[in-house]
């Protein structure tokens, strides 16, 4: 059962619900949990933590292979998105936050900084600022840690020109891959699942004893 949605999703529904006759949106609707379910039976058959966090990330990429006609204008070193408040759950927080106790160095001052903002804080809106920095992006604009990215920063693609994510007002294009959503809403749908800033997440699990 669906509890929460991304907004994505969200405003999928209700762009559906507008368009369609109400009997094939109880359809889409039914759809959707359907293969809400089947996300659910996954995530259920590994122990919470990070198993769990891992398996969402498979499950993700495997998301991730229907793009249908759009071909993402995203690349290598464009970096902007890294730039945002990305949203993790808390077991995703663990995965990044393994990677730091054995030694990946990032800037714990500026994780700090970034865990102490209220959320969706006006800061996040100034985009590429070095304060807004993940402290997982790397100089030369690549993730430092890919195979362990959020599922957040795996399902963010865009059709715009990098240019735009980069421009304080820019017209960001996103893909919208619905199967990406419904396994997004899936995961924080489910009991227990805490979903919090990236900076929020892995400061917590750096904490935990
Ligand atoms: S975890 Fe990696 S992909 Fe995600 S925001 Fe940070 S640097 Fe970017």
């Amino acid at each position: 059962m669906l509890t929460r949605l991304t907004p994505t999703l969200r405003a999928l529904l209700s762009q559906y619900q507008q368009n369609l006759p109400p009997e094939h949106y109880r359809e889409f609707v039914e759809h959707i949990e359907s293969l809400s379910a089947g996300f659910v039976r996954e995530l259920e058959a590994v122990p919470a933590g990070v198993e769990r966090a891992r398996r969402v990330h498979q499950l993700m990429e495997g998301a991730m292979k229907d793009l249908g006609p759009d071909q993402p204008s995203c690349r290598a070193g464009c970096s902007a998105c890294c730039h945002l408040e990305v949203e993790i759950t808390r077991e995703e927080g663990m995965v990044l936050a393994a990677r730091v106790k054995k030694g990946h160095p990032i800037d714990r001052e500026r994780l700090a900084q970034q865990a102490a903002r209220e959320r969706q804080g006006p800061e996040w809106q100034r985009k590429e600022q070095p304060s807004n920095r993940c402290v997982f992006l790397g100089q030369n604009g690549a993730c430092t840690v890919y195979t362990d990215r959020p599922a957040s920063c795996r399902k963010l693609l865009v059709i715009s020109h990098p240019v735009e994510c980069a421009t304080a007002d820019g017209k960001v294009q996103a893909i919208t891959i619905p199967m990406a959503e419904v396994l997004l809403s899936t995961v924080i749908s489910m009991p227990g699942v805490e979903f919090m800033s990236l900076s929020k997440g892995v400061s917590l699990a750096l904490d935990a004893p």
